[in-house]
């Protein structure tokens, strides 16, 4: 079966291809963590979830990154303002790296809710400033920026196709923003490099070829994908606030760079509103978090329901009342899934080498068409005077979206057994791990398991200590272990 996707640069369903047989690299611009991820935030995340399983099902082998933004991010997107941590770590009297730690932990928890597989690599800004001050020498050696008073900018009227992703105006522009110009050339341009503020002091700044600073915010998305999926890749994500300013810029820093084309298809999340077209934001003071649904009594995953049962590329209108439909939908569902055979029933079909009928499938891989997905679910699980073969059949394609996990049915709890699979290949263990274990603890216990199976038992023991002395226990089974937070 064939994918295909709508691609922001040709604003067109285009045959989706991977740059290697049988590989796919996917990049999602992931939260600035200052506050809490609000449930629009959230929604740009489900779509890429949705994506990966669907690549994963269609044979690929899928790299995807997250990368987490702990620096740079100004307030103003004009490059003006003061860095979003600095100042939320000011106005909480903290430090910007506690702020940073505590914000990327509960964005983690948040999509274990909501059944968003975590990435293995999730790359962080601050890790990574010796990349950016490559990649900013790189465009410098070929004549891409200039100095200013506070910064490094790249000079956008030197990459002559600035621009076309967003199709902005000759100007470079969309119509009716006002920019601050400060010292820039042109009104596009953007900073690569922001020296420290003479008068101030900041917890987060590096010694540079320039003098003492920060990183941009958008050069760290152009050097961390680099750094993990390679100059070139198959597929970039995000919301469509990114179009005009933060992908048109990653587009401008690595084609520039490289002399390569960047990424083949740009895949854009439609926001989620309150109101017809009325978004949710910080400075619309109307923001809405999953633990605030979760206190008022309604289950993470109805998010998740609401979220697929209305297309990434449009406006998600939200509502308590729609979330708590969608709550009442997935109840049903699950009854009607543990009533046709149960959750796993077409996975141990898959396993005997039985061929899985293709209707789910067929609308996910028609641009991730996951509201007609679900509506196929439903039809196959509510008729029963059907004979008994054709339910069977109808209930392998219901199952067919279960053992892609696009629905997690088992209603999570903080503290609840989630069950993984992690790595691919040979490697591959099934996991079951606690929803309260944290992603430090996780990557230490996947490390142990990669020790034991290059059977380096020292280095095992050493990092079941390691997670030990956190507070969390990790037991072997058969086929991989179970991770736990210890009471
Ligand atoms: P930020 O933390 O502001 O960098 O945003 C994280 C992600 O959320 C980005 O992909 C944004 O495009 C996306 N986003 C922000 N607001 C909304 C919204 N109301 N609905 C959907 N996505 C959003
Ligand atoms: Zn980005």
């Amino acid at each position: 079966m064939e994918l295909q996707l709508f691609n922001t640069l040709t604003r067109s369903k285009e045959l989706f291809r991977p740059l290697a047989p049988g590989r796919v690299g996917i990049y999602t611009c992931g939260p600035t963590v200052y506050a809490p991820a609000h449930i629009g935030n959230l929604r740009s995340y489900i779509f890429p979830d949705v994506l990966k399983k669907t690549l994963r099902r269609l044979g690929y082998e899928v790299h995807h990154v997250i990368n987490i933004t702990d620096v740079g991010h100004l307030t103003s997107d004009g490059d003006t303002g003061e860095d979003k941590l600095e100042r939320a770590a000011r106005e909480a009297a903290r430090s910007a790296w506690e702020v940073a730690a505590e914000f990327t932990e509960r964005f983690l928890a948040d999509l274990r809710l909501l059944g968003v597989e975590i990435p293995a690599d999730l790359p962080r800004a601050t890790e990574h400033v010796p990349e950016q001050i490559a990649l900013i020498r790189r465009l410098e050696e070929r004549g891409f920026t200039y100095a200013t008073d506070d910064g490094i900018y790249f000079d956008t009227s030197r990459f002559a196709d600035y621009g076309r992703l967003a199709r902005l105006k000759a100007e470079g522009l969309q119509e009716g923003i006002r920019v601050e110009m400060g010292g820039k050339r042109n009104k596009t341009d953007f900073a690569l490099w922001k020296f420290s503020p003479p008068d101030a002091n900041r917890q987060m700044e590096w010694d540079s070829p320039w003098g003492r600073g920060f990183p941009g915010w958008h050069i760290e998305c152009s050097a961390m994908s680099a750094k993990y999926l390679g100059e070139q890749f198959d597929i970039h994500t995000g919301g469509t606030d990114h179009i005009p300013v933060h992908h048109t810029n990653e587009i401008a820093q690595s084609e520039a760079a490289t002399g390569k084309p960047f990424v083949r298809y740009w895949l854009h999340g439609e926001f989620l509103v309150l109101e017809a077209e009325q978004r949710m934001g910080k400075s619309e003071g109307n923001l809405v978090t999953l633990q605030e649904l979760a206190d008022e009594g309604f289950q993470p995953l109805a998010f998740r329901y609401l979220a697929l049962n209305s297309h990434y590329r449009h406006f998600l209108n939200f509502s308590r009342e729609a979330l708590r439909a969608a709550g009442t939908s997935l109840t049903g569902l699950r009854r009607l899934v543990r009533s046709a055979g149960g959750e796993g029933w077409a996975r141990s079909r898959a396993k005997t080498g039985a061929s899985l009928p293709e209707g789910a499938l067929a609308h996910l891989c028609d641009d991730l068409n996951t509201p007609k997905a679900l509506a196929s679910l439903w039809t196959a699980l509510r008729d029963s005077e059907l004979p008994d073969e054709e339910k069977l059949a109808r209930a392998a394609d219901a199952d067919e979206l279960l053992s892609l996990n696009l629905f997690d049915f088992s209603g999570l709890e903080a503290g609840e057994m989630v069950e993984e699979v992690l790595g691919e290949g040979a490697g591959v263990v099934a996991a079951k791990i606690g929803t309260d274990v944290p992603e430090e603890i996780r990557r230490l216990a996947r490390q142990r398991w990669a020790a034991r199976l290059a059977k380096d038992f020292a280095e095992s023991d050493n990092l079941r200590d390691r997670i030990a002395a956190e507070g969390y226990a990790v037991k072997d089974g058969k086929e991989g272990y179970e991770l736990t937070k210890k009471h």
